[in-house]
């Protein structure tokens, strides 16, 4: 079973003016293709591991064979992020969050703007590539942090990502060159903030494993989906 590279919800040019489809058609369909690509050909070796989710690789992490941890945590770490990342964006984005969100936000950081300063800053402040993230924390609480690479905060620290914004330059180059301030401002204005509200509401709703076993049941769905597609 094959790892598949997940359709993007919308169309490439959707997110323009402030993301723009050359970048997104590049992003989308040769650089996370080939985390996919390459996350594949490391498994050719582990038959018994085909059939897990890279999310459920990276969960299992530190029982997997020693020559597949790196290419599992870089390729299986960037499957898992952007898979996420394109449905964090929208074409009707933007604006400000509402619901249990706003009013968490709000009391986390003290107003939506102190929060988009911090996260802002957060992601102005990687150092090469990696990204920025609001999460709940393994305590509960709200907070901004960031990853290196593909990291993704649910292995580096225990915390549940809501948000998270790429910062590689691939993310960006096209448009904004080396002007990674005025790519965030872009990324603000195209958020799905409905659908960071619905992250917040699963892990408030149920627990921490409930969250994390959806996206990975989501992710099974497209490797089964696959598969439907090779026995037809
Ligand atoms: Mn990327």
């Amino acid at each position: 079973m094959a790892h598949k590279l997940p359709d993007l919800p919308y169309a490439h040019d959707a997110l323009e003016p402030h993301i723009d489809a050359e970048t997104m058609g590049i992003h989308h369909g040769k650089h996370h293709q080939a985390y996919v690509t390459n996350l594949n050909v490391a498994l050719e070796g582990h038959p018994d591991l085909q059939g897990k989710s890279a999310f459920e690789l990276l969960i299992g992490f530190d029982a997997l064979p020693q020559d597949l941890k790196p290419a599992v945590q870089k390729h299986g770490g960037g499957h898992v992020n952007h898979s996420m990342f394109w449905t964090l964006m929208s074409g009707d984005g933007g604006g400000e969050p509402d619901g249990a969100l706003a009013d968490e936000i709000s009391a986390a950081f003290g107003s939506f703007e102190e929060f988009k300063s911090a996260f802002t800053a957060a992601a102005g402040g990687v150092f090469g590539s990696g990204w920025a993230w609001l999460v709940v924390d393994a305590g509960g609480a709200l907070k901004v942090t960031t990853t290196a690479n593909q990291d993704n905060p649910v292995f580096t620290e225990g915390s549940l990502p809501l948000l998270g914004v790429d910062v590689w330059e691939h993310a960006y180059y096209l448009r904004y060159q080396n002007r990674r301030p005025e790519y965030l401002q872009a990324f603000f204005s195209v958020v799905n903030w409905a659908q960071v509200g619905a992250h917040l509401e699963m892990v408030r709703a149920g627990d921490a494993a409930n969250a994390m076993q959806s996206w990975a049941a989501g992710q099974r769905a497209n490797t089964e989906a696959r598969l439907g597609e090779l026995m037809d």
